[in-house]
């Protein structure tokens, strides 16, 4: 049983990297229990499945460079919660060269929001986004340095891992969070289709 002090210090800490999340630019976010986060090992391997990712082993925090499922499960048993974000975008830009840019804000947020939990005592804290860094961040470098040179990551303070090459089920995510994932249709004349993507940070 945890204090009444520490627990309503906790919860102004998640209420607050909720808060973070939204100034870095998410259109909402919520706080979920770790546990709750589903993993699948299926998942991951699809990176490397039937039609590989073309991203696959180019950059450090994608398959097979990254601990993949069974790693996530070690971090997620030592967190009690988690923060998920979401960025909606119209379909017009999802599908567009715009894309690279909400994908960038996506990483930029959610390292944005482990930082701040690192600052608040959450040192071990760790945030996913989606998609790879390398055509986000290194698009012009021919090599990950990370994978290549042994050396650090050019751009650390903003590019994290995909959620997909630890398995973690993001509509499930998404539904957890209170978001649930409905296909919306375009209708002749009618409002644009809209579109997500999604991060998360394990608080610990
Ligand atoms: S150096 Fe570039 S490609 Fe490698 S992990 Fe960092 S951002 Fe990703």
């Amino acid at each position: 049983m945890i204090p009444e002090k520490e627990q309503n210090e906790l919860k102004a800490s998640l209420t607050h990297l909720k808060q973070e999340a939204i100034r870095f630019g998410a259109t909402d976010s919520a706080v979920i229990l770790s546990g709750d986060i589903r993993v699948d090992d299926d998942l991951a391997a699809l990176c490397n499945g039937e039609y590989t990712c073309p991203n696959f082993g180019l950059a450090a925090s994608c398959p097979p460079h990254v601990g993949g499922p069974g790693q996530f499960r070690k971090w997620q048993k030592k967190s009690r919660y988690s923060i998920t974000v979401k960025i909606e975008l119209p379909s017009s830009v999802m599908f567009s060269d715009a894309r690279k840019e909400v994908m960038k804000l996506l990483h930029q947020g959610v390292s944005g929001v482990e930082k701040r939990a690192i600052e608040l005592g959450f040192s071990q804290s760790k945030a996913f986004a989606g998609g790879s860094c390398k055509p986000l961040f290194c698009e012009e470098n021919k090599t990950c340095c990370v994978v290549a040179d042994n050396l650090p990551c050019r751009h650390m303070d903003e590019a994290r891992p995909s959620m997909s090459g630890f398995g973690i089920d993001v509509i499930q995510l998404m539904n957890t969070s209170g978001w649930p994932v409905v296909k919306t249709k375009q209708n002749k004349g009618g409002p644009e289709e809209s579109s997500w993507v999604a991060g998360l940070i394990l608080v610990f």
